[in-house]
């Protein structure tokens, strides 16, 4: 059978962008495989948002290269926003790519893979080919038997902010904002094929309007939350700009929704925000934090920062650093400012990169403080938490994502195998220990749904009693 693996980088919006891939490519004929020496197509879905990612995916590109040698009929295929932005420049680079989608070509790749399909031979593993195992796969995401359960559903694609050291309008574009009918039929659609969690996606989200009613963010979030079958929702990513009160209102009645909010603030100092072109203020960021908190009591809020942008002072740290030494934060993506080609902040004087350096170490060690400070609070109560497999460092242990986004890892119990929690994928865990990635425990229970009462699940310790 044709089979094609799937790796993703970068942020949510490719997640989408690969599960939208990965239905198409399984209605072609297509099983999904979880090793790339197994599959007839292997796809990276790649990001340039950094230039680590660029590197990354040029990095598994090459890597690929030794299983075409092995198996020429192994299609390779690259799209993205890497994709979009240096399509001619990969050609030369990797004329082993068989083919090259940009991000808005996602129906052509279908098309093109279903065109594939009857080409090629049955599912057979080369000896050659299975020398080469241990090329597991390196991204941020592939698509595996778990996935299906979280689905991603685009809301707005491009962004039209400009923010000075953003490649996303220059690759993807400017706000293209999809009808609500649109997204509702794909929620619908996502819940029959057994999603139990929705979240809605765009660079931008919470400036979504519907082209025609000019429905605003909280209008679509109510509107989805009406679907049939949905249990929990979520969306990615707000732009504190668009972050309004009454966005917040309406979010405070829908109970439904995780309790975690992702809000960028990058800087916590004026001057960098200006030339950053955030189009806020960190007092604005501060009130509108303030006014979640009051109506949103308990919720987890995480961010993105950037450190060493460029004229970035030793005051303007200072001030990030306080900010999260106040462990307002339950989580930060921190990344050292990256150079993208073709953006304003590019072309201006940069910051020495061992200073850079530095100040991502000194800012991490403060907010790991923070965010073990946040999983510490759960240790001795039970969470509820949505599968995501097996944990990728210990097969013998299974891996969940509570509803405010804290991974927790817990033992299989014994008799019960990692792939039946498909079907029953909500777990409950005791939490024993934290650590700054997330926090381990004993599984309790499982259910089929958010809403159920937790079925007993066997205990390791009673197994060891009957022995
Ligand atoms: S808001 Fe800024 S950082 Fe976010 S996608 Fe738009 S331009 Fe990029």
């Amino acid at each position: 059978m044709a089979s094609i693996y799937i790796e993703t980088f970068g942020c949510q919006m490719n997640e989408a962008d690969s599960q939208f891939i990965a239905e198409r490519a399984t209605a072609a004929g297509y099983a999904i495989a979880e090793k790339p020496h197994k599959a007839s197509v292997v796809l990276l879905n790649t990001c340039t948002v950094r230039d680590n990612a660029e590197r990354r995916a040029y990095g598994r590109m090459q890597h690929f290269k030794t299983l075409k040698r092995a198996d020429p009929s192994m299609k390779l295929v690259v799209t993205g926003c890497l994709a979009e932005q240096d399509r001619h420049r990969m050609r030369t680079i990797a004329p082993h790519v068989d083919a090259v989608f940009g991000t808005k070509e996602l129906g052509e790749l279908a098309d093109a893979l279903t065109a594939w399909r009857p080409g090629f031979v049955e599912d057979e593993c080369s000896e050659e080919r299975s020398l080469l195992l241990p090329m597991g796969g390196q991204a941020d995401c592939i698509a595996d038997a778990f996935t299906h359960l979280r689905a991603y559903v685009t809301v707005q694609r491009g962004c039209s902010y400009y923010c000075t050291f953003c490649i996303v309008p220059h690759v993807r574009g400017r706000f293209d904002h999809r009808p609500t009918g649109d997204i509702l039929a794909e929620v619908r659609q996502r819940i029959a094929q057994g999603a139990r969690e929705i979240t809605l996606v765009g660079q931008t989200v919470n400036a979504y309007k519907d082209p025609a009613t000019g429905a605003d963010f909280g209008d679509i979030l109510g509107a989805v939350a009406q679907c049939d079958g949905l249990e929990r929702l979520s969306f990615l990513t707000s732009h504190p700009k668009d972050f309004t009160q009454k966005l917040v209102l309406d979010m405070a009645r829908i109970s439904r929704l995780n309790p975690r909010l992702h809000l960028p603030i990058q800087s916590a100092s004026n001057p960098v925000l200006r030339r950053m072109n955030r189009k806020y203020t960190i007092e604005a960021y501060m009130e509108k934090v303030a006014f979640l908190r009051e109506h949103l009591c308990g919720w987890a809020l995480t961010t993105d920062i950037i450190v060493g942008f460029p004229g970035e002072s030793e005051e303007d740290f200072q001030k990030t650093l306080a900010l999260c030494a106040t462990n307002m934060f339950a989580q930060a993506y921190m990344f050292i400012y990256s150079p993208r080609r073709g953006t304003p902040a590019s072309h201006w004087p940069q910051v020495d990169s061992a200073l850079a350096s530095d100040r991502l170490r000194s800012l991490a060690a403060v907010q790991d403080r923070s965010c073990r400070e946040f999983h510490q609070r759960k240790v001795g109560s039970v969470v509820r938490a949505l599968v995501q497999g097996p944990s990728r460092k210990d097969p013998t242990k299974l891996a969940a994502k509570t509803v405010d986004n804290v991974t927790v890892v817990a033992p299989l119990p014994p008799t019960l195998d990692a792939a039946s929690f498909a079907a029953a994928p909500w777990v409950d865990v005791r939490v024993e220990a934290s650590y700054t990635w997330g926090a381990t425990g004993t599984m309790l229970a499982r259910s089929h749904a958010f809403t159920e009462p937790g079925t007993l699940v066997p205990s390791p310790t009673l197994d060891l009693i009957t022995l």
